[in-house]
């Protein structure tokens, strides 16, 4: 049932005459038939115990919240004696924790029922609160209070949102109302942790629903947001608010963090640039450019890693550009911004287009398919678009004589040659056209 190194942790401590479960996570994943990443223990005994009996391949890693990590096989256990929390002063840690030998007491410290259960090395299941139930019926309840356990805690509230979008689980009518009720306690958590768990819930399959229906929960860090929710585009291409049109677009493009959030940000911007026609009709014109400069201060608010604001950046320079399904223009986008950016790109347009009006939405769709097709073409056939794919190079150019800037000048215009099919990618062609200065 559990890997052998996992096996290995539980009878050792067995055989000291230890009670021991996997606990948690990898209990919900193997009865939803899934492969957990890690393996949680939790045991009775000490940790000072827990130390010694497994002697040099124990590390004591979280001692303080009685954790020892045991390494086997290369693979690591954590080990946790069971424990009760405390009083919770900060929202964020208990004060205390004490040790029991009670597994109930130690499940009922736990944030949701799914994730309350524990599972003996023979299989036989420990679950008070219903677990397997929920599981069972996709249900995500708190264990006890809901308002009491977020209160504790706030980071369940972002944990709960987490695992209604990955896993699809409905949200229990009392842990819903706490999740709108208690979300202000969020603006407490360290931005890395909320960053963490709302990446988790934007990448979710099931990320719609979640942000539809919790969208004022994400809004305690991204207040932006709020002005989108209901805001009527009165344009004849859309059937959605700006919020609603903006998660089926996050939910229709591939479970990627920097396609999502580019998604998520992409319309920020048109509540502020809304104008109305004289016949009525609204129009955002230049709102992408708005919502690239509301995107910059959250993404510093939530502190996002600089590469992955990098992608989001270029993503929402490009979404508006036009180009057509022809070598030179896919040539032309995957030089400039690279391959990975060009398939998101196209990726955020379809998604972009397959949340507005249905009508027409193959024919919108057309170009952007058929500029991938060609991108992957290009890609296969090994197609020139970077200075290094080049035939030529630097030194080539300072024989000939080009010096300083010139030097980067010439080979940009032979790149733009090949990739406009005037000139083959062959050397001696290149040095003809290099020595003919064209274009220099
Ligand atoms: P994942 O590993 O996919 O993030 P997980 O449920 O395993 O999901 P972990 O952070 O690995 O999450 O935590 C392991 C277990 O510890 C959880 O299953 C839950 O029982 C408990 N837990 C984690 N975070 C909290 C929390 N904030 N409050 C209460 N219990 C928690
Ligand atoms: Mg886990």
């Amino acid at each position: 049932m559990f890997p052998p190194y996992v096996h290995f942790v539980l009878d050792t401590l067995a055989a000291h005459g230890y009670a021991a479960y996997v606990v948690g996570g990898a209990v919900r994943d193997l009865l939803c038939a899934l492969t957990p990443d890690d393996h949680d223990a939790a045991t009775d005994a000490p940790p000072e115990k827990v130390l010694e009996i497994f002697g040099t391949a124990a590390r004591p890693t979280g001692l303080r919240h009685g954790t020892v990590t045991v390494v086997c096989e290369g693979k690591c256990v954590e080990v946790t004696t069971f424990r009760c929390d405390g009083a919770y002063r900060d929202g964020r840690h208990p004060e205390s924790v004490r040790f029991t030998r009670d597994i109930e007491k130690d499940l009922a410290r736990r944030d949701f029922t799914i994730n309350a259960m524990a599972m003996a090395a023979d299989g036989t299941l420990v679950d008070p609160f219903g677990g397997q139930e929920d599981l069972a019926r996709g249900v995500l309840r708190c264990v006890g209070s809901p308002e009491v356990r977020f209160s504790e805690d706030a980071l369940r509230i972002l944990r709960a949102l987490r695992f209604a979008a990955v896993c699809g689980f409905s949200i229990e009518a009392e842990t819903a109302a706490a999740l709108h009720e208690k979300r202000e306690l969020l603006s407490g958590l360290a931005a890395e942790r909320v960053f963490h768990e709302m990446t988790r819930t934007v990448c979710g399959r099931h990320v719609c629903n979640v942000l539809l229906e919790y969208a004022d929960v994400f809004g305690v860090w991204i207040p932006e947001i709020l002005p989108c929710i209901g805001f009527d585009q009165k344009s004849r291409f859309h059937i959605y608010d700006v919020w609603e049109h903006t998660v089926r677009a996050m939910a229709a493009a591939p479970c990627a963090a920097a396609l999502r959030w580019h998604l998520l940000f992409h319309d920020l911007g048109k509540p502020a640039s809304f104008t109305l026609d004289e016949l009525g009709r609204g129009h955002t014109y230049g709102h992408t450019a708005v919502s690239a400069r509301m995107a910059a201060p959250i993404m510093e608010r939530l502190r996002f890693p600089n590469d992955l604001r990098r992608q989001i950046e270029t993503l929402l320079s490009w979404h508006d550009r036009q180009f057509s399904p022809t070598r030179a223009q896919v040539l032309r986008v995957l030089s400039e911004i690279g391959a990975e950016a060009f398939f998101d790109l196209l990726d955020a347009k379809c998604a972009d287009n397959a949340a507005k009006r249905p009508e027409g939405l193959e024919a919108a769709q057309k170009p952007w398919e058929d500029a991938r097709l060609l991108g992957r073409e290009l890609l296969d056939e090994g197609a020139c678009f970077t200075l290094s794919q080049l035939a030529v190079d630097g030194n080539d150019a300072v024989s000939l004589g080009f010096s300083g800037r010139a030097v980067g000048e010439a080979l940009r215009a032979a790149l733009d040659a090949v990739m406009r099919g005037e000139v083959e990618n062959e050397r001696k062609t290149l040095l003809r056209f290099l020595a003919s200065g064209k274009k220099v």
